[in-house]
């Protein structure tokens, strides 16, 4: 939309029609965008800040075209901390779709360990001298780690140093500005993250606003002091657990077995009894909000039954209940969720990115469960969006043009199309409607006097050009708190 804004210590102070483009003013200079619309800024509901930290900085391997392409794409590698770390590999994408050996590892990279991720970050591919750091004797061992298993190897590895976790967080916060990204929920956020995010947003430097939504799952948050506080740039804001793995490694886990491996139904990564124990704890500590991942159907299941007892306590009534993902939810669950004013927190890139491999993994029975917006909306639940980043893209138009279009890749149109949204509903999961999901809604997220100067401004009209001009959208510039962050004009 065409508007000129007014703005005065970061706030908006007047908005006023114009007919030509989008005008920002502040105390000090003019900004015009001729034939540009004007947003509120958008906002990733869903992503991890220092996962895209190292991704941009690890060895990319989500290009790599084969298992010893990957292999040769890490030789390039800079050796941190004695480790060598690749991450982003998806064997579905590669001439030969089985899942990599240790042995290719090993054969490169004998005495140095390696650790690569897979793309959806709940797979890990290491060499026998990575399980020897961890203590795994690697001789039976395939080189595979899968969700918990990962863990040893992880912790094997030495911590970030705080420079690095400082860099990291920089230059994924750059990265957000560059898409028009003026705030972002940050998931699984560690003691040293939360800090020195803390340190960069009160000394000025951060670009983009950030809600951290920091580990609970054996309440973390309680050992390392961490309660809800928030500040204008940075807020603590509520607790993350998980409830499963992901469907690609066949970790979410499902009611039924698998459609592709029968012998599984996915994992349970906690019980319904210690996450109903660890959401009372939080809530008895003053947290206003619990994000929980649930991507398998009995997962989500499993969740509700969480959130339904926690809705029964007198003072829980405002406490904001996510469900992370929420990817595969049955009928019976939709009208759950909505009951007890459940938020569904959907990723739409996942869709375009995984339709194909989750057709194998769920049957056609279950596919009509997968990635529903529209049913979701329709039934009045309320939905914040995000990319999930690094696993996807930071690029909210990326993930409007696939709540619109809903066209994975490698297909031609739009998969289980009645589940498609609109264009006016999409911006809105990823402007005001990802603020309700952090309880910021009273002062972020609409063009009204009083509420904050976060914009985002693009080249084209996105609720009135065709949806098949979304994707072709230009970032121009981003704006928080009524200063540029991000030109795309900047000398
Ligand atoms: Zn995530």
């Amino acid at each position: 939309m065409f508007v000129e804004v007014h703005v005065e210590r970061g706030r908006i102070r007047a908005l006023i029609p114009c007919a030509t483009g989008s005008i920002i003013r502040t105390e000090t200079s003019t900004f015009e965008f001729p034939g540009c619309s004007l947003y509120p800024g958008f906002v990733d509901n869903h992503a991890h800040i220092m996962g895209l930290g190292e991704f941009l900085s690890n060895t990319r391997l989500d290009l790599s075209s084969s298992e010893q392409n990957a292999v040769d794409l890490l030789k390039g590698s800079e050796i941190r901390d004695g480790w060598m770390r690749g991450r982003g590999w998806n064997h579905e994408l590669w001439t030969d779709p089985t899942l990599p050996s240790r042995r290719t590892l090993d054969n490169e990279f004998p005495h140095t360990p390696v650790y690569a991720t897979r793309i959806d970050g709940h797979c890990a591919w290491v060499n026998s001298a990575a399980l020897i750091k961890a203590g795994i004797d690697p001789s039976d061992h395939s080189g595979l780690l899968i969700d918990d298993d990962m863990l040893p190897v992880m912790h094997a590895m030495p911590e970030y140093s705080d420079d690095t976790i400082r860099d990291f967080i920089m230059r994924a916060a750059v990265v957000c500005s560059e898409h028009g990204i003026t705030e972002v929920h940050d998931m699984d956020v560690s003691e040293a993250a939360a800090r020195i995010t803390r340190d960069l947003a009160e000394s000025g430097k951060l670009p983009i606003r950030v809600q951290s939504f920091v580990r609970g799952q054996n309440g973390e948050w309680l050992d390392h002091g961490l309660l809800p506080a928030g500040g204008e740039f940075h807020r603590v804001a509520g607790v993350k657990l998980f409830a499963d793995g992901a469907l690609g490694s066949r970790g979410a886990l499902l009611a039924a077995p698998y459609t592709d491996d029968a012998s599984t139904c996915g994992i349970e990564v906690v019980t319904v009894q210690h996450m109903l124990a660890q959401c009372h704890a939080a809530i008895d500590a003053g947290w206003q909000a619990i994000a929980i991942h649930a991507i398998g159907d009995q997962a989500v299941h499993n969740v509700i039954h969480v959130y339904e007892q926690i809705r029964q306590r007198e003072d829980a009534q405002e406490i904001i209940l996510r469900i992370e993902h929420a990817q595969h939810v049955r009928p019976e669950d939709v009208a759950r969720m909505s009951r007890l004013n459940i938020i569904a927190c959907v990723q739409p890139t996942h869709c375009i990115s995984d339709a194909v491999m989750a057709e194998k993994r769920l049957g056609d029975c279950r596919l009509p469960w997968a990635y529903r917006w529209r049913s979701l909306l329709e039934s009045g639940i309320h939905m914040g969006a995000g990319s999930d980043f690094p696993i996807e893209d930071p690029s909210v138009i990326a993930g409007i043009d696939a709540f619109v279009r809903r066209i994975p890749r490698g297909m031609q149109a739009p998969w289980q199309k009645h589940e498609c949204i609109g264009q006016d509903e999409a911006l809105y999961a990823f402007t005001e409607g990802a603020h309700i999901t952090a309880g910021m809604d009273y002062r972020r997220g609409r063009l009204e006097v009083g509420y904050d100067a976060d914009f985002t401004i693009v080249d084209r009209d996105l609720l009135s050009c065709t949806p098949d001009e979304i994707h072709l959208t230009n970032i121009l510039a981003t704006f928080t708190a009524g200063v540029c962050r991000y030109s795309r004009y900047a000398t």
